[in-house]
């Protein structure tokens, strides 16, 4: 198994997992971890997320406060253009002492350590937790990485908020010609518009009757 030193998402935190009240700076890249999005929206596994903030040392855990700021690549749903832009996100997230496992067993005493981690973050998204290795040595941001960024990443990308789209007849780019419009009436609308003519001619001659 590969040593907790060597995974590039280990942070050395040791110094300040001592005691409470001491705070350990971080300003780096760190690999995008995989399973961020698709190839279409998303962050591409081995690109540089910069991570900047801090971890601060409480009683019985660490804090992370700060933000990532990830290369982002989609297209636009409405003009399919590329959006290929820096996106930042910013995070808070618990690393506590204790070892994941009570959580995972289910036991009590989790929803106390929330209300503690909620009371000191002051956020209500501060519910995420995520693991210190080696007794504490190591913060392993891995797994924040991705949950943020995953948490973060639009449903429907636009490469602007007011993108007009493509036209539905022609697909030239509105954005570019806002005043693109057909007035050749579509074949089959000329074929409804001709059935409903007699439509209703049959309706009137009925209703004559
Ligand atoms: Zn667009
Ligand atoms: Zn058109």
């Amino acid at each position: 198994m590969a040593r907790v030193e060597d995974s590039p998402w280990a942070i050395p935190v040791a110094q300040i997992a001592s005691r409470a009240g001491q705070s350990k700076p971080i300003d780096a890249d760190f690999p995008a971890p995989s399973g961020i999005g698709d190839s279409i929206v998303g962050i591409k596994e081995g690109e540089p997320v910069h991570v900047s903030g801090q971890f601060d040392s409480i009683v019985d855990g660490l804090i992370f406060t700060g933000r990532l700021v990830a290369p982002f690549v989609s297209e636009c749903t409405r003009c399919l253009k590329p959006i290929d832009e820096d996106w930042p996100v910013d995070v808070t997230v618990f690393f506590p002492y204790e070892s994941g496992q009570d959580k995972a067993n289910g036991k009590g005493g989790k929803s106390k350590k929330d209300d503690e981690i909620d009371i000191i973050a002051g956020e209500d998204e501060s519910e995420d937790t995520y693991p210190l290795l080696e007794n504490g040595a190591f913060a392993d941001i891995e797994a924040m990485i991705r949950d943020t960024l995953v948490e973060s990443l639009p449903l429907q990308p636009l490469c602007r908020p007011d993108c007009r789209g493509l036209c539905s007849q022609c697909g030239a780019d509105l954005n570019e010609d806002p005043d693109h419009h057909h007035d050749v009436t579509d074949i089959r609308f000329a074929g409804l518009a001709g059935l409903k003519a007699q439509l209703e001619a049959e309706q009137n001659g009925e209703q004559a009757e």
